[in-house]
């Protein structure tokens, strides 16, 4: 039953731009060349909705990638028709026979998982097969994948694609090891292949494969940055997620006045700070120091103190004209003002990926 008070009083909001995401979307097809692109919207599409992700990219997007078998079959029942792909395949055997009846693609990482698919009664069409070159996450070792291969056939399942994950593509030692040792197995299976993340898409043109093959860019569809070194605006691509909302208090401290928990910071002069109606509880990282970058009414400014469960303070200095009620932007472009998500990720030593994953229940949506 409506209330006269609906939970949408507490200014803070979650809002995301279905126009930006298709932005980058092309982005990654233009680094894909002829590559077919999975659109990665696991993790409820990195926070953003995965639904309204899969919306707003049908028409562009050549599959999608996701974890569980429920979401896939919801995104059939949703009038998606396009190939999805389970990154971590299937869990249990009372899987199996939605694979087949939705027509889901399963990623094939481990021996137990052929042995549940034998003792299966209908099976999918289509599998990747998963190898570990050096990671040591999932995959079959190199070796062993002539082997899964034959057994995947011999179970019916024909269309095969040979599938491995970097693990540092965003880093210095890039992809060489784990390219060749891919390459020294694949070579000999002649199956079409799937390798690149979003950083590798954007970095390692050899990676990403030809026509009958697929990248799986994630991150950098929802407009963050793979790298430490180069920001999105570098890379031509539009923040999708913002995260904002307003002032609700103003404090005039004194020299050497002190804001919030722990007291943590520490005022060197006479200076204004404002509360913001954002806290921890709502997704904003509890890590980030004095010193993460925050908008407010139209000025780029900094984070002070420690960050509560549902405020957190800033600093005033620059924004003259400052009040409740004026608008914050804890991340992306809103009416506060633009903030790179990479960036407030930076002040909290971690990365966009955890930021746009954590926005709490609590945030209400909207979709722009
Ligand atoms: C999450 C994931 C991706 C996408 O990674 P990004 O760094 O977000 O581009 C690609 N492949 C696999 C197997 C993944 O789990």
């Amino acid at each position: 039953m409506p209330t006269a008070v609906s939970n949408v009083s507490r200014p803070i909001r979650m809002r995301v731009d279905s126009a930006a995401l298709r932005h980058n979307f092309t982005r990654a097809r233009q680094w894909a060349g002829a590559a077919n692109l999975w659109a990665v919207i696991k993790a409820n599409a990195y926070g953003h909705g995965q639904f309204q992700a899969a919306r707003a990219l049908d028409d562009l997007a050549d599959g999608f990638a996701l974890l569980e078998t429920e979401n896939a079959v919801a995104l059939r029942e949703r009038g998606h028709r396009q190939p999805i792909l389970l990154l971590e395949g299937f869990f249990a055997p009372q899987e199996i026979a939605a694979l087949a009846r939705f027509d889901l693609t399963p990623v094939i990482h481990a021996p137990a998982q052929l042995e549940m698919l034998a003792a299966a009664s209908e099976r999918p069409a289509r599998a990747y097969l998963k190898l570990n070159t050096g990671m040591n996450r999932l995959g079959f070792s190199p070796e062993e994948a002539g082997a899964a291969r034959q057994r995947l056939e011999t179970l019916g399942i024909r269309h095969l694609t040979l599938m491995s994950h970097f693990a540092e593509a965003d880093a210095p030692a890039g992809i060489g090891a784990q390219l060749r040792c891919f390459g020294s197995f694949a070579a000999d299976l002649g199956l079409p292949i799937s390798l690149a993340n979003s950083a590798a898409l954007i970095r390692y043109p050899e990676s990403r494969g030809g026509k009958d093959d697929w990248a799986r860019p994630g991150i950098l569809l929802y407009g963050g940055s793979p790298f430490a070194d180069t920001t999105a605006a570098q890379l031509g691509l539009r923040p999708v997620m913002t995260l904002e909302s307003r002032l609700i208090g103003i404090q005039t401290l004194a020299a050497g006045d002190r804001v919030g928990y722990g007291g943590v910071f520490q005022a060197e002069k006479p200076m204004r700070v404002g509360v913001v109606a954002c806290g921890y509880a709502d997704g904003y990282p509890r890590h980030a120091s004095t010193g993460a970058p925050i908008a407010v009414a139209g000025v780029l400014t900094r984070t002070l103190g420690r960050v509560s469960m549902d405020m957190l303070a800033c600093d005033l200095s620059p924004v003259e004209d400052a009040r409740v009620g004026s608008p914050v932007t804890l991340w992306g472009e809103g009416e506060g003002g633009a903030v790179d998500a990479d960036a407030v990720a930076a002040a909290a030593n971690t990365i966009s990926y955890e930021l746009f994953c954590a926005v709490a229940e609590r945030v209400p949506r909207e979709n722009a």
